[in-house]
């Protein structure tokens, strides 16, 4: 008996036209993560992945793990192969559920026939089944209404599958099918979970962070790898363009007024991040703003940050999240626990006691105007970045 994988999609098969370009996708990156598992073969028939080992030392478990990260899949099956045949069927069902069967007081079955050449439909099949496992266990009753145990039995093309639950997965639509962004990524709760929400809506994603040494450490960029790092179990090989900000923020600090400081910072992260995103071929930004948590995330500031985007949109997927949702977000994706690490990063520096909630454009503008050097500032911290990993997936 033969124990496979089969990956359901979420709302690919919803797609139309472009299905066929997501399917493929999707499938590159099912055998890529996949492969560090073992040597699986991976397939596709009827809105199903296939992940079948090849040999005794595939490692079914790590390419479960795997799958259940990957967005675009919605759930998984593991599964027992056998021959299209009632007997097979019957004998699968009873050895490779054993345990669950012997442990469970109620059950029910629910048969799926794929292939209309199978002597059987779905009614009887289900009927069948659960006739035969009653007679071998007889303490089980069928209860079709949450029953303790759910079998299913599939039959498809080439086989039938039989399995019991099945194991939710990430969910969402694969990258690229939405194009490329790039996420600003700080040291904090918030980025780190606006990251994984883009990258669920198939956005491939570069992430950018800003820092200022020697009044950021080493130990604050090795925290933001750590989590993006942990970012790349979920999005694949990730990119991390670290940014010298020192000088651009010692001029915004020695030259602007006092309260406009973090909001004309945001806005020189924003046109860096906006010259990056053209060498990066990237269609938007993402942050991890959320309406009204800090003075720079009111209304009038979101404003003003925007027009430092000059039309590239900013994604902030967070805008309507209370913090408890966001860091219940980030204590499930893996993040948090580095994020809440003292280590701290440039937006902490030289903030000020008052800073202004309801800024106006014009004054910012005027603010900046002040600065001297300021874009060309920007524009040497722009050309001189590096990227610090690239590829960090377990
Ligand atoms: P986070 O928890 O993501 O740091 P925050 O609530 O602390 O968010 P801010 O510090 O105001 O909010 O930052 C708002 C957004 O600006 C962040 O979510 C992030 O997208 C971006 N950002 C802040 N600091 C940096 C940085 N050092 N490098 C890159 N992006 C940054
Ligand atoms: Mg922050």
């Amino acid at each position: 008996m033969r124990e496979i994988l089969l990956a359901k999609y979420g709302e690919l098969a919803l797609k139309g036209l472009n299905r066929g370009s997501f399917e493929s996708q999707l499938l590159r990156t099912v055998r890529k993560r996949t492969a560090a598992a073992g040597n699986f073969k991976v397939s596709k028939a009827q809105s199903t992945i296939y992940v079948e080992p090849l040999d005794e030392n595939c490692d079914i478990d790590g390419a479960c793990r795997q799958l259940t990260r990957i967005f675009g899949i919605a759930s998984i099956s593991r599964a027992a192969e056998c021959p299209k045949d009632l007997d097979s069927i019957f004998e699968t069902a009873a050895a490779y559920l054993k345990e669950s069967l012997e442990n469970a007081a109620t059950f029910k079955v629910s048969a799926k026939r794929s292939d209309k050449t199978f002597p059987l439909n779905s009614m009887e099949l289900s009927k069948e089944l659960g006739a035969f496992l009653l007679e071998r266990y007889p303490r089980l009753s069928v209860k079709m209404d949450d029953p303790d145990l759910s079998i299913t039995v599939e039959v498809r093309d080439f086989a039938a599958y039989v399995h019991a639950g099945r194991i939710e997965a990430a969910g969402g639509i694969p990258a690229p099918t939405s194009g490329r962004a790039a996420v600003m990524l700080s040291g904090g709760i918030d980025s780190p979970v606006a990251a994984f929400l883009m990258a669920k809506r198939g956005l491939d994603l570069c992430a950018v962070h800003f820092q200022s040494p020697p009044y950021t450490s080493e130990r604050a960029l090795d925290k933001v790898e750590r989590i993006a790092a942990r970012l790349s179990i979920y999005t694949g090989n990730l990119a991390l363009l670290c940014v010298p900000f020192t000088d651009v923020q010692l001029a915004i600090r020695d030259h602007a007024p006092e309260g406009f400081f973090t909001l004309i910072m945001r806005r020189s992260m924003v046109r860096i991040t906006r010259m990056l995103c053209e060498c990066e071929h990237c269609g938007a930004m993402v942050t991890g703003e959320s309406l009204g948590q800090v003075a720079s995330q009111t209304l009038q500031a979101i404003t003003c940050t925007d027009e430092a985007a000059a039309g590239v949109p900013i994604l902030r997927p967070l805008i309507g999240m209370d913090k408890t949702e966001i860091v219940s977000m980030a204590r499930k994706i893996g993040t948090f626990d580095i994020s809440i690490e003292p280590y701290e990063d440039c937006c902490t520096l030289f903030t000020p006691k008052h800073p202004k909630t309801k800024p106006k454009l014009a004054d910012v503008i005027r603010a900046e105007a002040g600065i001297p050097d300021l874009h060309a500032l920007e524009e040497t911290a722009a050309g001189t970045f590096h990227v610090r990993m690239k590829h960090f997936f377990d």
